[in-house]
């Protein structure tokens, strides 16, 4: 029954209670059995104590001390040789963990290399298949025969902007997509984009309204390419989720510091919007809103995770805004370096209107919201 009980205290004080037994067994011991006087000791009687009884006290202390000592060095290296069992052990795990992790990258990789190279010889029949079918319908057809041909040219091209999105991102996430460094006129892109949409968007009578804030620098460094593939993106989606309203496309200066422009493009609409829950994964591989949406406008999911991809490679930032049934704003950051000729031009460019009180008249309320907007970031 003691020992049972001796053996439940924690080992630190298993081994202090057993030292105090010892030293009273002890004491007991090298003052010949005068256990009573020590239980007054015990209970404080210390008066009843002799000189004799406190020397052997000594030794006694002594060697209890002792004994807790060497219990205690036992316990602490037993401790320590558990510890580094325990650390041995996850060092191992870690080590698992790392060819299991590099194991998962390769098949990985390996997916996009082998998605990239399908992609790739899925679409070069393709590029045969679209033209001739083009061609196909310039000649003299029949209803029956321009019905099927034209079915073919549209499934064709579908199947071809699909093969596109996997393409590039199956590159992207293979790593085999560089950066170009090339002067790029953000105005001039802008307005591309802008236009290519302009037939699209006048057939739905959508407004589409472009704004460049004149601290925009003339001409940047970067891969105009990508920022062109982001864009058109984004006023692609922009369009197609639109029925009523407009599209407004505006690129803003952020900050300008030590040779580089930080620019801010925003693509607004006023169409269907997103829900709040769907904000979250619109930028995930394969994310649509809801089905009945989706085989409405059609898409694959992809468009917004290649501008995420081309966005952060590049060194920005995107995110998105929006209100179901108000509209959506889309927003990406892209850090570019000014040309060192371009920055003198700037200066001349600058109409210096600054005090200046402008009257803008435009029949479209869109356009007059904003450029308000435009005017008070301006100010
Ligand atoms: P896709 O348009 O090919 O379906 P995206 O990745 O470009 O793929 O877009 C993913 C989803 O995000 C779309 O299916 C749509 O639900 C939503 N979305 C994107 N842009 C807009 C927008 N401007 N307005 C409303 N919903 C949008």
């Amino acid at each position: 029954m003691v020992m049972r009980v001796v053996r439940n205290i924690r080992p630190a004080y298993r081994d202090l209670a057993l030292a105090v037994l010892a030293f009273l067994a002890l004491v007991v011991v090298f003052t010949y059995v005068d256990f009573i006087e020590w239980l007054f000791f015990v209970t404080r009687s210390y008066e009843h104590l002799e000189l004799d009884d406190w020397i052997a006290a000594v030794p006694a202390l002594a060697l209890s001390m002792a004994w807790y000592s060497y219990r205690r060095m036992q316990e602490s290296r037993r401790l320590s040789e558990e510890l580094s069992a325990t650390v041995a052990s996850l060092r191992t795990a870690t080590k698992d963990l790392e060819r299991a992790r590099d194991v998962a990258e390769k098949a990985n990789l390996a997916k996009s290399e082998f998605l990239a190279t399908m992609s790739h010889e899925i679409r070069t029949p393709l590029n045969g298949v679209i033209p001739v079918t083009e061609l196909l319908l310039e000649t003299e057809l029949n209803d029956e025969q321009r019905a099927y041909a034209n079915t073919v040219y549209e499934s064709g091209s579908a199947l071809l902007e699909i093969i596109n999105d996997i393409l590039d991102l199956s590159r992207l996430e293979a790593g085999r997509v560089e950066l170009e460094r090339a002067p790029v006129d953000v105005g001039n892109i802008v307005e591309g984009v802008a236009m290519l949409f302009g037939a699209e968007a006048a057939a739905k009578d959508l407004e589409v309204s472009l704004f460049v804030d004149p601290k925009v620098p003339k001409t940047l460094i970067g891969d105009g390419t990508k920022l062109r593939q982001v864009l058109l993106n984004l006023i692609g989606n922009a369009v197609k989720f639109t029925d009523a309203g407009g599209v407004t496309l505006s690129v803003a200066l952020e900050d300008r510091t030590d040779g580089f422009a930080t620019l801010r493009f925003e693509v607004a609409d006023t169409g269907i919007g997103i829900s709040q829950g769907h904000q979250r994964h619109v930028f995930d591989k394969f994310s649509q809103a809801e089905a009945s949406l989706t085989r409405r406008f059609g898409g694959t999911g992809l468009g917004l995770a290649i501008c995420k991809s081309l966005v952060e490679l590049m060194g920005g930032e995107i995110g998105v805004q929006s209100s179901k049934g108000k509209g959506s704003r889309f927003w990406f950051t892209q850090r570019l370096a000014v040309e060192a000729a371009a920055a003198d031009q700037d200066a001349e460019r600058d109409p210096g209107l600054g005090p200046l009180r402008v009257l803008v008249v435009d029949g479209s309320g869109l356009n007059r919201q904003a450029l308000a907007r435009q005017l008070s970031a301006w100010r």
